[in-house]
């Protein structure tokens, strides 16, 4: 047997191994080269995409620009201005130093840097296809600052190539990479073409109003309405931003932005800290929305752990996880019950009304709407069911007896006793309704008198553009008054007494989210999930004995109706003979 010879690997190659974790699609890219104009201490950064990123991303910046002879070196593996010894990858302040992305990208691409360096008369130019040959420095046009043009990403790794998805599904990813840097750096400007057309125009903040303004152009108007800010310090860290109350959740954890010395991160510590705080305010199903900055030492913090560089590790994670819930937790409180925000939702079981509150709060009208759409729901069935109720008594979940505080039905069956999460039960039902009428193609619409108007970010309002007809086959009539507002005239009449802005806005990213990765058909169920969610009837409803029977009776038919679209369970039996054991009887 021959031994195998071992080689150093050609530095294309080597620069392709690298692009492999830094470069997965063109948002890789724009996360990049935006870093890197950040770096340069730009104050106007513009943006042209093209075909989602993957004909061409690129990114100009009035930075400081960069000397004709660093353009081949800015080139080459591990060469960069950043930092120079070990000293300083832990005091690390800028967003790079690992001097990989240039060579890296340039690897699987066409690529081409012009810059002029400040006190420079003339700008260069350098290009290099699929990290061959830097072509020597060609005079050209350019202000004091950089362009680098990417082009035909992966056009000579057509692999790698096949792994890029539609052009909106690319272009969904580079505009998320967008936001995370725009949110970032307020004091920056940002603009963003896609395919020739302005999408979006941050000016520069100088601040705090025109950094709320940065924050509602990015999240949307309602967002900044409702939400809370933060500011707390402990020790060197600070912790500061932007919070969603309560009722504005979300299905989705889309808008939720957190940085550590303002690079963006998706930590898991950080997300538990938040989910942490939120717990007793939100139902475990729904996500807040935040845009949050923890500043500390850098060298707490080693940002060195993921080439993408959006994982970290903390020093002291037990105690940062502690900062940021504790933070939050404090500005939350003061949303609790008694304060303005509470709106007229009903004062019961206080813990387990906080526990519900975002399906309650904000939309005064709204408990009193169900009560109608709970009737119109079951009156055709009450006098039927009476009559029923009286003649048979083998209903498997039995009569109901009473209804305990606002939240369970108890009722009386052969073998003892059922208790019923009303609001799960109702769920479920609510759901086999939707879709079995939208099987057969009779999910009916109800006009609203007045139509509700709804303001969306610009993201939201892709989104909605995108899916209108799809509105339409679920019942929804929605129409586009302006680039960030869009009217509601009609919805399913199952939903008629919901929340509809809230309902939408979670129909929205819902389809943001799924519409990445497969067609809206397959996500259907979630989709229905959500409208359901938002049709059943709260807790703290009080229901009259026919209502809870209509209700029960409905469980019996209902498929599946054992369990809620969240996978809890609706009822649980307890048997007769348990009962007696937990009173010794017969013992
Ligand atoms: P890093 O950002 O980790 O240093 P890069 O490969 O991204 O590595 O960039 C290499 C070097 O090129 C940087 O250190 C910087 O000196 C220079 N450079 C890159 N982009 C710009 C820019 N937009 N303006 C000025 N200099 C830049
Ligand atoms: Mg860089």
């Amino acid at each position: 047997m021959t031994l195998p010879v071992i080689r150093q690997l050609p530095s294309q190659l080597v620069n392709q191994i690298a692009a492999g974790e830094i470069v997965e699609r063109p948002a890789s890219v724009l996360k990049e080269l935006l870093e890197n104009s950040i770096d340069a201490g730009a104050q106007q950064i513009t943006v042209e995409l093209e075909h989602g990123g993957m004909r061409r991303v690129s990114v100009r910046d009035d930075g400081h620009g960069m000397m004709r002879e660093s353009l081949g070196i800015a080139l080459e593996r591990h060469a960069t201005s950043k930092i120079q010894s070990q000293n300083d990858l832990v005091n690390v302040t800028t967003m790079g130093f690992r001097g990989e992305a240039l060579p890296s990208m340039a690897s699987v691409s066409r690529f081409s840097i012009t810059s002029r360096a400040r006190g420079e008369e003339h700008a260069w130019q350098v290009s290099i296809d699929g990290g061959g040959e830097v072509s020597p420095p060609e005079p050209s046009a350019h202000p004091v600052g950089t362009t680098v043009e990417m082009s035909d990403l992966f056009f000579n790794t057509p692999a790698r190539r096949k792994f890029l998805r539609t052009e909106n599904t690319e272009y969904h990813h580079l505009e998320r990479r967008f936001r995370e840097q725009a949110l970032a750096h307020p004091e920056t400007g940002f603009r963003l073409f896609h395919n020739g057309r302005a999408v979006h125009n941050l000016a520069a903040t100088h601040n705090k109003a025109e950094q709320d303004r940065r924050v509602a152009d990015v999240l949307g108007k309602d967002f900044i309405e409702q939400c809370l800010h933060v500011d707390g310090l402990a020790g060197d860290m600070r912790l500061y931003g932007w919070i969603s109350r309560p009722a504005y959740s979300r299905s989705q954890r889309d808008q939720q932005y957190f940085y550590v010395n303002h690079r963006f991160v998706r930590d898991k510590l950080l997300m538990h800290s938040v989910s942490q705080a939120y717990r007793d305010v939100l139902h475990h199903q729904r996500q807040p929305a935040y845009v949050l900055f923890l500043d500390l030492p850098p060298a707490q913090v080693d940002v060195n752990v993921h080439p993408g560089k959006h994982e970290v590790r903390f020093r002291e994670d037990r105690q940062i996880h502690g900062f940021v819930s504790q933070s939050l937790k404090r500005v939350l409180s003061e949303t609790r019950p008694g304060s303005d925000l509470e709106g007229d939702a009903p004062q019961t079981d206080t813990a387990f009304q906080y526990a519900r509150q975002p399906y309650q709060q904000t939309v005064p009208l709204q408990v009193r709407e169900q009560i109608r759409s709970m009737d119109t729901l079951y009156r055709s069935d009450d006098t039927e069911e009476k009559e029923l109720l009286e003649r048979t008594d083998d209903h498997p979940l039995g009569y109901a007896i009473a209804q305990l505080h606002g939240v369970f039905i108890l009722a009386q069956n052969q073998q003892g006793m059922i208790v019923v999460d009303m609001h799960a039960a109702h769920e479920r039902i609510c759901y086999e309704q939707i879709k079995s009428a939208l099987d057969k193609d009779r999910l009916s619409a109800q006009p609203l008198l007045v139509p509700v108007s709804l303001n969306l970010s610009p993201e939201e309002m892709t989104v909605c553009e995108k899916n209108i007809q799809y509105f339409n086959r679920l019942g929804f009539e929605v129409e586009v008054i302006t680039d960030s507002v869009i009217a509601i005239r009609q919805v399913p009449e199952l939903l008629a007494g919901a929340d509809i802005p809230n309902l939408l806005r979670d129909i929205l990213s819902d389809l943001a989210e799924h519409g990445r990765s497969s067609r809206i058909e397959d996500h259907i169920d979630g989709i229905l999930g959500t409208m359901a969610c938002h049709g059943s009837v709260r807790a703290n409803r009080h229901l009259t004995l026919d209502e809870m029977n209509a209700l029960l009776r409905d469980m019996e038919r209902t498929e599946r109706s054992n369990q809620c679209n969240h996978g809890r369970p609706t009822w649980i039996q307890f048997d007769i003979a348990d009962i007696d054991k937990w009173f010794m009887r017969g013992q």
